[in-house]
């Protein structure tokens, strides 16, 4: 039998983490099976209806290198694959199971409902809709529906008894009947509940294997009683735990790590998100931690699948981003750099290039670049303090005598062989005439130039970058300091 699997999401405007990991999953699965990735969007509730929402979700998908097979816009024999449009294919299917006895119509008003969900509470317990309607004589029922009254159609669940089911990862699930509440299958708008159209477009749709996330553990016993009600084979269950910031919280949109746009902005590749989540609750049972799409892939088993909820630490997350920059090629490096090079250091004439020779390495997520390369543009205003340095053997006597040192074997270098290596032999040269210590010339010469403790690339490699003039003015500016001091 072919696997089928599913990711089904709600158009809301946003790919959250735990979305995008589930259909990590899905996909996964399914090429691992050689079976297909379907793409559902389910969009039944139209008050959470947003604007646009699906090319967030089309686009993300895409970007992550997950294709569907079948799905809106690509097709496929079991469409549409949007909800809404499937919205005449519902109700029939409920009108069967109120033939079959399995479900009714439910006339109660929301007033009266909230009057009894209201007595509930008072009494401290659990609301749950009391079968009212399901006593109404047929008569009554012809009656009413004749009148044009609005309705629902609900689910008659068992009271008695306890449902079964078994799930791959969290292994046999046993509910007490009595726990199920009669569900609406379609709404008094005449659009089925996710509830109803979940179990009817699964099916409908082939799909063999239900992978989801674990918030829908307690209702599947209610979808199993609708496979059994038809005489639909059930799927397999594959229920995945929740992805949390840590032990006690969900991640939210609140501390802005909850969706994956906000990683993107803040300047992490999909390729080191993608296999970070991937280790968010599945493990490939050796080692390895760096998988391509393909790799991960090959390597996925259900079986390995996590039970407790998976940590998303953003730490982690980090590290697998900064290796995944060191590991890139550097053209796409310099490519992706660039616009964050622009927000600070746009329009200054600095040589990109050479620039993210020195940043790549050292470059993390690429919202920490700006900040880092921002003292090229303008020197920042620094403490003489920094011109101390016991190893270098620096201090603030020290400095005076290498920047001016520096000054007439920089202001000599004529413009058109302002470079790297003629910058290099020419201190290099004053240093050994000197008879001093590279580190007591170099590193006041860094302070002066960059006013940073740290940064990348050294004393020549910054003047090259800031140019003659402007390295010239930064001397004259640290020769300034160090007279007042
Ligand atoms: N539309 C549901 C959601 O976004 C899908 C759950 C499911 O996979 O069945 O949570």
């Amino acid at each position: 039998m072919e696997v089928r699997t599913r990711f089904a999401p709600s158009p809301t405007g946003f790919m959250h983490l735990g979305g995008v990991r589930t259909a990590l999953y899905n996909y996964l699965f399914a090429k691992k099976m050689g079976g297909k990735f379907i793409l559902r969007i389910e969009d039944t509730d139209q008050e959470r209806y947003v604007e646009g929402a699906t090319e967030v979700i089309y686009d993300t998908l895409r970007r992550c290198g997950m294709n569907w097979d079948e799905g809106p816009d690509v097709g496929g024999d079991y469409g549409p694959y949007i909800q809404s449009e499937r919205k005449s294919f519902y109700l029939p299917y409920a009108k069967q199971l109120i033939a079959s006895g399995h479900a009714y119509y439910c006339f109660c008003t929301e007033d009266e409902l909230e009057k009894r969900r209201k007595a509930a509470q008072e009494k401290d317990e659990v609301f749950k809709y009391d079968k009212h309607c399901l006593h109404l004589s047929k008569e009554e029922i012809d009656r009413r529906l004749a009148e044009g009254q609005s309705y629902v159609i609900r689910m008659n669940c068992p009271v008695d008894g306890e449902s079964t089911y078994h799930d791959l990862v969290y292994g046999d699930m046993t509910f007490p009947n009595e726990t199920l509440d009669d569900m609406i299958l379609i709404k008094a708008d005449g659009m089925p509940t996710y509830n109803f159209a979940n179990v009817i477009d699964d099916h409908l749709m082939g799909i063999t294997h239900v992978m989801r996330g674990a918030e829908y553990l307690s209702s599947t016993p209610k979808y199993n009683l609708l496979y059994d009600a038809f005489g639909w084979q059930r799927p397999e269950y594959v229920h995945l735990p929740t992805v949390m910031r840590d032990a006690k919280h969900k991640l939210s949109k609140r501390d802005g790590d909850a969706y994956y746009s906000d990683f993107i902005d803040k300047g992490y590749l999909t390729e080191a998100l993608i296999n970070y989540l991937a280790l968010i609750g599945w493990n490939p049972g050796d080692d390895r931690e760096f998988f391509t799409m393909d790799e991960l892939v090959d390597a996925f088993d259900v079986s390995r699948l996590n039970k407790a909820p998976g940590i998303f630490d953003v730490d982690k997350l980090t590290w697998f981003n900064a290796e995944y920059i060191r590991r890139m090629d550097f053209d796409r490096y310099l490519q992706l750099v660039t616009p964050w090079f622009d927000r600070v250091l746009g329009g200054k004439g600095i040589d990109y290039h050479r620039l993210a020779e020195l940043m790549k390495d050292r470059t993390e997520i690429f919202s920490r670049v700006p900040d880092m390369v921002a003292f090229l543009a303008e020197l920042p205003d620094y403490d003489l303090e920094l011109y101390t340095h016991k190893k270098m053997k620096s201090n603030p006597e020290v400095a005076k005598n290498a920047l001016a040192l520096c000054l007439p074997v920089l202001e000599a270098i004529p413009e058109a062989d302002w470079k790297e290596t003629s910058i290099h032999d020419r201190i290099m040269e004053a240093i050994s005439g000197a008879g001093l210590k590279n580190g007591a010339v170099l590193w006041p010469l860094r302070i002066a130039l960059s006013g940073l403790a740290s940064t990348p690339g050294g004393a020549m490699e910054i003047a090259y970058l800031l140019g003659k003039e402007e390295t010239l003015r930064r001397i004259h500016i640290g020769q300034e300091k160090l007279s007042r001091a």
